[in-house]
């Protein structure tokens, strides 16, 4: 893949709502805090790239 970027879908962990995300792909593991579009709430993103593509896990801040 050419491109350094990936979006990827999640469901919110507060108001369940699916969002696309971008992710980075020129790095491997990388955790990092993104509000939601939806409910602006801040979600914690944990985004693992392999040759298959981005996968993002979610969860709210204080868990
Ligand atoms: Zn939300």
């Amino acid at each position: 893949m050419d491109y350094l970027t990936e979006i990827v879908q999640i469901n919110c962990p507060y108001c369940a709502e699916r969002i696309d995300v971008l992710v980075d792909t020129s790095v491997e593991i990388q955790e990092y805090v993104e509000d939601c579009s939806v409910c602006c709430q801040p979600i914690v993103m944990e985004a693992s790239v392999s040759a298959l593509g981005a996968i993002v896990q979610v969860r709210q801040e204080n868990d």
